[in-house]
């Protein structure tokens, strides 16, 4: 069946916040606490397939108690950023590729799939929408989150026959706004992320559920983030809660865990891969154990370590924490590499650089 045009309505807002109370908010816009004045939203029916598509103002949900993801997280999200180049115009990095992985989160959570037009289009129109609060200059952006879920009222357990899907917006500082420093990251030794099977590969809202009690582990040990190791095994390094992992060897080449299927694929990984090898160093996918990332540090072969995705982009890690020890790469400080690979990436993303590879797409 070939999905419907998308087209969306705009419903009326009759009270939009000020231009005064807009500048205060991207004055200092923090991460994730404000939002636009609107917000899209569209249904899914086995009949009707996609309908109704619209932004309206933001606002709550209205939820029934017994609606399926409140009990059973049917829910997969998106994330991407909206950035003001100097001209004024507003571009997104790689966006078909946000629609595709959404595509596969769909499918491992037996959602229905949004056409990549519908995808692209929400966004376009809750931008064009709310096109005032994109922030402007330094590394700020309005942060893109699609997102679906499971909106049938009922308790029995198969996927929904309701399903609501919908795009918030919310402007965001420089994650680094003093410079970028490295991060500390505890080693989860006892909990996993995600396991051969499961839904470590698709952007889900339980994936992150099950990152928590491990993330708090993390702050009490001084550290912001924690690096999961593989659930067979627990020696082979796949990713942090929400961020994928480099490392750059003393040989100039840059390794990355090879896709396992509990990895999520980021896009960032995906872009850096190719922007490494642009900037001239051999990258592998390989697997790589927790023991190379040790005796990796310590005997110097593993000279930087950094993590990557949308928010932070690309950041330095420093120490790897874990009960006992730590290990720590190069000097503890921002390697050239990782901040080389971090330029290449936020001068394209800003319109800076040229875009060889043709992954920006300009939306107002
Ligand atoms: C979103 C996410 C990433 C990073 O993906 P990007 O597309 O680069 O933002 C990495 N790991 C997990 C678990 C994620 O959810």
């Amino acid at each position: 069946m070939t999905p419907p045009p998308f087209r969306s309505r705009r419903e009326h807002h009759d009270d939009p916040r000020s231009a005064t109370e807009r500048d205060a908010i991207l004055a200092d816009p923090g991460f994730g606490s404000h939002f636009t004045d609107h917000m899209f939203l569209t249904e899914w029916t086995p009949d009707a397939g996609w309908h109704d598509a619209r932004v309206v103002p933001y606002g709550p949900l209205s939820l029934d108690p017994a609606t399926a993801v409140l009990h059973y997280a049917q829910e997969i999200f998106e994330g991407l950023k909206a950035y003001s180049h100097i001209d004024g115009s507003i571009w997104l990095f790689r966006p078909e590729a946000n629609a595709a992985r959404m595509r596969r989160s769909a499918w491992r959570l037996a959602l229905p799939e949004l056409p990549d037009e519908w995808f692209l289009g929400s966004i376009r129109d809750l931008v064009e929408a709310d096109r005032a609060w994109v922030p402007h200059g330094g590394e700020t952006s309005l942060y893109l989150r699609p997102f679906m879920f499971a909106s049938e009222v009922f308790l029995g357990v198969r996927p929904s026959k309701h399903v609501t899907y919908s795009v918030i917006a919310s402007p965001a500082g420089a994650y680094f706004p003093g410079g970028v420093k490295p991060i500390s990251i505890w080693l989860s030794e006892e909990f996993s992320r995600a396991a051969t099977g499961g839904t470590g590969a698709a952007k889900c809202g339980g994936n992150y559920a099950a990152s928590l009690l491990p993330q708090q582990e993390a702050i009490e040990n001084g550290c912001a983030q924690v690096a999961f190791l593989d659930a067979d095994e627990h020696r082979w390094i796949e990713e942090l809660g929400g961020m994928n992992l480099y490392f750059v060897q003393s040989d100039g080449s840059i390794v990355t865990p090879a896709l396992t299927g509990s990895i999520l694929e980021g896009i960032t990984r995906d872009s850096i891969l190719q922007i490494a090898r642009d900037l001239g160093h051999e990258v592998i996918e390989r697997r790589i154990s927790i023991d190379e990332w040790r005796d990796g540090t310590a005997d110097g072969t593993i000279t930087e370590v950094f993590a990557c995705g949308t928010a932070a982009v690309v950041t330095p890690v420093g120490a790897l924490k874990w009960n006992g020890g730590q290990a720590v790469a190069g000097d503890g400080e921002a390697g050239k590499v990782t901040m080389d690979v971090r330029s290449a990436l936020v001068d394209l993303q800003y319109g800076r650089a040229d875009d060889p590879h043709g992954w920006m797409t300009r939306i107002a």
